[in-house]
């Protein structure tokens, strides 16, 4: 049979405690799960894609059926050469269902052959999410607990750049 493979896409801006969550749950759904990094000319980005690579890399090292990747353009095409038939997406809150909805929608109507698959976070993840995070850390709080220890480091040494630039 063929492999059932994911693609995780987002920003990761940075990767927190919230996506991996996530992953670990799709990990038990499908035989590969692929991390996809968009490349977004909209959203202005602390992390650059090779330090958003890197850090989600390091976080999933030792979960063997996941790998990390970027893309540029539509998923829908990106998926299609990756062959994988579902995109994953993380749910936190009812205000996150309408963005998404739209997007789905859009996707099955560029390729009705992949579908996407919600998820939902446990309840210590809901409240997460990646610019809350930048937020905090370049006000100087702390994040240990919401992102992986090399990640609130990696927030850490921007916000003291930034600081001194
Ligand atoms: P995007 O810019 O594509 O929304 P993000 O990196 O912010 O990318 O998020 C990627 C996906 O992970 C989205 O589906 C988002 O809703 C989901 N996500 C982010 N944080 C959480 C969280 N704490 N719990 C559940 N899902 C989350």
């Amino acid at each position: 049979m063929a492999e059932k493979i994911a693609v995780y896409p987002g920003s990761f801006d940075p990767i927190t405690y919230g996506h991996l969550d996530i992953i670990k749950r799709a990990i038990k759904v499908f035989d590969r799960v692929i991390v996809a990094v968009a490349h977004n000319y909209d959203k202005q980005s602390l992390f650059t894609p090779e330090e958003k690579i890197e850090m989600i890399t390091e976080a999933v090292k030792d979960y063997p059926t996941v790998s990390v990747d970027a893309f540029h353009g539509l998923l829908m095409e990106y998926m299609k050469k990756a062959k994988a038939t579902v995109a994953l997406r993380g749910l936190r809150a009812t205000s996150d269902f309408d963005y998404e909805y739209h997007m789905a929608a859009m996707n099955r109507s560029l390729d009705d052959s992949i579908d996407t698959l919600f998820m939902m976070t446990g309840k210590d993840y809901f409240f997460i999410s990646s610019r809350t995070i930048k937020e905090v850390a370049s006000l100087g709080g702390l994040v240990t607990g919401l992102v992986p220890d090399h990640v609130a480091l990696k927030l850490q040494e921007k916000s003291i750049h930034k600081q001194k630039g």
